[in-house]
């Protein structure tokens, strides 16, 4: 609830002077242990490094809880379990493998909003988002399949399916148990066991998860979950067990790993970065549209893979958008995650906070022209004000690089061409959207513009049914819906 009113209300239409909100904190208890080990065969197993790190909250640099290091020989071991127990898992009735997804769903929405403030604690995004998108997102993925395991026959018309065996999956730290839950849902619906290792800034609800899937009853082996950062990592995807790999994360990072999978004939899905074009159009709702810009870039920091973070908009309306942006941006509300009216919470880690500041220095240094919302952020923790940029062109490398972080980069163009030449100039192929009142403008440019997923009136809408993946360095394979099921199963 408000507490204190602006000086004069006048100016707060006029000029968006801020009410001030109490604060909202969420209360429940996360239930974060002091230190977690590995999970191998269904038990909790000390790494054999003896290794520990801190897992750093970004809310307030505390140190929230030690992860386990896994070696070689860990990893080894998790392979071992899961190869162990496929045969008995695949060969189970779909409808069997299907209770025990279902029972991993209902636990998931049981224990919620606890895996909501344990994600927001170690991950630094808004309570808000945590509780209304990623828990109930990765529990929609869990049903999702769970109903796929006994339709499988279906999945391929003429063709059957079979699971490919052990699968190795490794994610990345800003969508810590979706992107979990995107993994191992299908992969277990197919039949398949799995080795699954989670970003070493973000294990928590990894772990927390992998006590849940004791609760679930599930057979011992069937999902490995081990910790540790890039050479535990290395160690997954390179092992001979995989025979399929599935990886989220740097573009970077899945090169090196298409390298080493090069020859050996396993499977590979990439989901990797991306420079996301939102396309404005001169006939579309602009107080939407302006909504539709705001959760494109500042949802989750900024720290999403899709993130709208190239902002064109059609010359004529460019400064109506810029001004009425940055009336919005001053209403975000940012600082503590665990505030229920928080809209931009923390950094994820001191690393990627690094990240972001150097590139806005870059953007500065390039010329471009910075404006910051007007954020008092607190002293502790990890924070970044919402920025955008404009008097941006192509070359600079806001414009170019994929930032991570709540930046965005306005640039203009005149003709439907040109938008989609400029959306089209860029190394990644993720995602896009597009602002007008056209139908036909919607369908032209969805099939023009080289991305994965085209947002038209809308943007960061998901679901289970629904593939997401993308082109050039981007990545390939697709996750959710009937084409990310098949890419865990080989047609017979
Ligand atoms: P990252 O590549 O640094 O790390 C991702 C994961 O890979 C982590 O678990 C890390 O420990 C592991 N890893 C690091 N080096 C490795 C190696 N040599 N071999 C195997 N594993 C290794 O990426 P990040 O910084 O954690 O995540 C951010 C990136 O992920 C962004 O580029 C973002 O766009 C991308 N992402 C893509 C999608 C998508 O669906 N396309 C979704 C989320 C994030």
């Amino acid at each position: 609830m408000a507490s204190k009113k602006p000086a004069n209300p006048a100016r707060e239409l006029l000029f968006g002077d801020l009410w001030e909100f109490d604060p909202a904190p969420e209360s429940a208890s996360p239930h974060i242990a002091p230190r977690y080990d590995l999970f191998i065969n269904g038990k909790f197993t000390p790494p054999r490094s003896k290794k520990y790190l801190a897992s750093i909250s970004p809310r307030d640099a505390s140190k929230l809880s030690e992860i386990a290091i896994a070696n070689a020989a860990d990893v080894d071991a998790a392979y071992k379990a899961a190869a162990a127990a496929f045969p008995k898992w695949s060969a189970l009735p779909g409808a069997e493998r299907g209770k025990y997804l279902f029972r991993i769903a209902r636990l998931l929405q049981d224990r919620a909003r606890e895996f909501a403030v344990a994600e927001t604690l170690d991950g630094g995004k808004p309570i808000r988002e945590s509780r209304d998108f990623d828990l109930p997102m990765a529990a929609a993925h869990f049903f999702h399949h769970a109903g796929w395991a006994d339709k499988l026959a279906y999945a391929a018309p003429g063709r059957s399916l079979a699971p490919l065996g052990v699968v190795g999956q490794v994610i990345p730290w800003n969508f810590p148990l979706l992107m979990l839950a995107w993994k191992l849902a299908p992969a277990l619906a197919c039949g398949n066991t799995v080795v699954l290792k989670p970003a070493e800034t973000t294990s928590i609800t990894a772990m927390k998860f992998a006590a849940l899937l004791g609760e679930a009853g599930l057979p011992p082996g069937v999902v490995n979950i081990i910790t540790g950062g890039g050479d535990t990592g290395h160690a997954v995807v390179t092992h001979p067990t995989a025979a399929k790999v599935a990886f989220t994360g740097s573009t970077a990072v899945g090169k090196a790993i298409q390298r080493a999978l090069a020859g050996t004939g396993k499977r590979l899905t990439l989901e990797l970065g991306g420079k996301a074009a939102n396309i404005v159009f001169e006939d579309a709702p602009l107080d939407q549209a302006v909504e539709g810009i705001v959760n494109a870039i500042f949802f989750n920091q900024g720290h999403v893979c899709c993130a709208g973070s190239r902002l064109l908009v059609q010359e004529s309306i460019a400064d109506d958008v810029l001004r009425k942006l940055k009336l919005r941006m001053r209403h975000l509300r940012v600082g503590d995650p665990l505030d229920k009216n928080t809209d931009v919470g923390a950094i994820n880690s001191m690393a990627q906070l690094e990240r972001i500041r150097a590139l806005v220095q870059s953007g500065l240094d390039e010329g471009a022209e910075l404006y910051q919302c007007p954020a008092s952020l607190p002293s502790k923790g990890f924070y970044f004000p919402p920025t955008l940029f404009s008097n941006v062109t192509m070359s600079q490398r806001i414009a170019r690089e994929e930032i991570f972080g709540p930046v965005l980069s306005i640039l203009t163009f005149r003709t439907p061409d040109e938008a989609v030449e400029k959306a089209n100039n860029t190394d990644y192929g993720l995602s896009a959207g597009v602002w007008t009142d056209k139908g036909s403008r919607i369908l032209k440019l969805s099939s023009e513009l080289r991305a994965g997923v085209v947002w038209a009136n809308t943007y960061n809408k998901f679901d289970p049914t629904s593939p997401f993946g993308g082109y050039k360095h981007s990545g390939f394979g697709r996750e959710g819906g009937r084409q990310g099921l098949l890419e865990y199963a080989q047609l017979v």
